[in-house]
């Protein structure tokens, strides 16, 4: 067989890797870059649940999205644009389709809440001439990757005649921040070297430092517990008692930065999962007089397993739907809502692993996700023989891999780790529970859960086009 024969072939039958960086032109690569800058803008304004999902209603209503629930009439037509917003940390967003509901939705759905600190409900203590408060991890951390760090309070409050305080310290530059500090190695060789990583940290040991400064003499009891109330009295007019109807989250007070000399990545607390957030938002945005109705979905609690009334294993998406069927003059009776929901496309939208130079054993090398190669699709989680993980079919994987090429969308496969070297789970099993076909599909991240999270630039560009190719050609 002669060379060009040989070359004939492999372009025919081998897969293509393809680089993002390698195929966008000045203009594209221009593109590229201006939208990680509103990227990192919303990672910014949004370090909890609670603050994505209000600015997600804000950016929404300013885009002409209006309250589901102050719609009475049965009359919405095409291209109507509504959001709803539950418990102030749950939130959908629609456009009507020109098909009827009942059809089937394209929903791309993802997570806003991140794994972080938060306050216990009776936090605040003194020991050795200091206040401290002890926190709760919350998601899936790293122990380690919170000591030592700037960290900035964000929360909310209901005081006992029911009104909501809400508060973020750390955040401006003038602002004091919180931190949980760590024992120095000079130290740390007898009671640390022997022991294993999650015996090392323990979780019961991650309390902030809140101040050091007394109120009265030293006559007085807990009067360092004393200063740090009093400050919070003064300031925010809080008592002890109010942290016990509180989610006060202490997150990383760092900004979003570029990362690397050629600023191609971006670096920063809670891109598990706003990065989807923000894409799939981008992506209904920009999405005009879809022929399905299309849908972006940002679950709370995924990081501890989508429990709760604002989690994907919650009736908010059923709740949604059938608002969207009533404002639509549709059949909202029980049959024509499983219709709609077994009808339905789904884009689980969530972060995968890339493989990381310093540990690349922990993957396979031939499916796993790589930094830089565009959106990737995850056809299962789970753990061990794929336990726990919805496995979505051929037919639907193949249906995405069709609009994603014929929209030039630069993708690539991935698996959360080597066989039995872990695992992880997303939304996509409970909102395949409904019999609508799901697929894990989002831009895989290094350093995922960590207080610095790093995304290529590309990906998040990739992710972007994808979602609206999704929205706009699956039907
Ligand atoms: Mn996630
Ligand atoms: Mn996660």
């Amino acid at each position: 067989m002669d060379k060009r024969q040989l070359k004939k072939i492999k372009e025919a039958v081998l897969k293509k890797k393809t680089l993002v960086f390698d195929q966008l032109n000045k203009k594209q690569k221009t593109k590229v870059f201006k939208f990680s800058e509103s990227y990192k803008d919303f990672l910014n304004q949004a370090k909890t649940e609670r603050e994505a999902a209000k600015l997600i209603v804000q950016i929404a209503k300013n885009k002409g999205f209006v309250d589901i629930d102050t719609l009475s009439t049965k009359k919405s037509k095409t291209g109507k644009k509504v959001y709803k917003i539950f418990q102030d940390r749950c939130v959908a967003l629609a456009i009507l389709g020109k098909e009827k509901i009942v059809s089937g939705a394209n929903i791309i759905a993802s997570h806003i809440d991140s794994p972080r600190l938060d306050l216990k409900q009776n936090p605040v203590y003194e020991d050795l001439s200091m206040g401290l408060m002890k926190t709760h991890y919350y998601g899936g951390i790293r122990k380690y990757h919170w000591l030592a760090v700037p960290l900035a309070l964000h929360g909310t409050i209901i005081t006992s005649n029911n009104e909501t305080i809400n508060i973020t310290i750390g955040e401006d530059p003038d602002d004091p921040v919180f931190t949980v500090t760590d024992l120095l190695p000079h130290l740390a060789g007898k009671t640390q070297a022997n022991k294993k990583i999650s015996e090392v940290f323990e979780g019961e040991k991650l309390n902030l430092i809140a101040g050091s400064i007394p109120l009265g003499n030293d006559k007085e009891k807990e009067r360092f517990k004393l200063g740090v109330l009093n400050l919070l009295f003064e300031k925010y007019n809080l008592i002890e008692e109010d942290f016990v109807s509180a989610e006060i989250e202490a997150v990383p007070a760092e900004k979003a930065r570029d990362v690397g000399f050629d600023r191609s990545m971006i670096g920063s607390y809670g891109q598990d999962d706003r990065i989807c957030a923000y894409t799939s938002l981008e992506a209904i945005l920009d999405t005009q007089h879809p022929d399905k109705t299309s849908i972006a979905l940002c679950f709370d609690k995924e990081e501890i397993g989508s429990e709760g009334s604002s989690g994907a294993q919650s009736s908010f998406l059923e709740d949604f739907m059938s608002d969207l069927l009533f404002i639509s003059g549709q059949n909202t009776d029980n049959r024509s809502l499983r219709k709609t929901l077994i009808n339905s496309s789904c884009l689980s939208a969530d972060v995968n692993a890339a493989m990381d130079p310093d540990f690349k054993d922990v993957h396979e090398a031939m499916n796993a996700a790589k930094l830089g190669f565009g959106i990737c699709m995850t056809k299962f989680t789970g753990v061990a023989g794929k336990a726990g993980s919805s496995d979505a079919s051929a037919e639907f994987v193949g249906k995405i891999r069709q609009i994603f090429n014929n929209n030039k969308i630069i993708w690539q496969t991935g698996e959360l780790g080597k066989i039995d070297q872990g695992g992880g789970g997303t939304v996509a099993k409970f909102l395949a529970k409904s019999g609508m076909n799901v697929l894990d599909c989002g831009p895989a991240i290094l350093s995922m859960h960590s207080p610095f999270e790093v995304s290529s630039k590309a990906d998040v560009y990739m992710a972007y086009l994808g979602y609206k190719a999704f929205y706009s050609d699956n039907d």
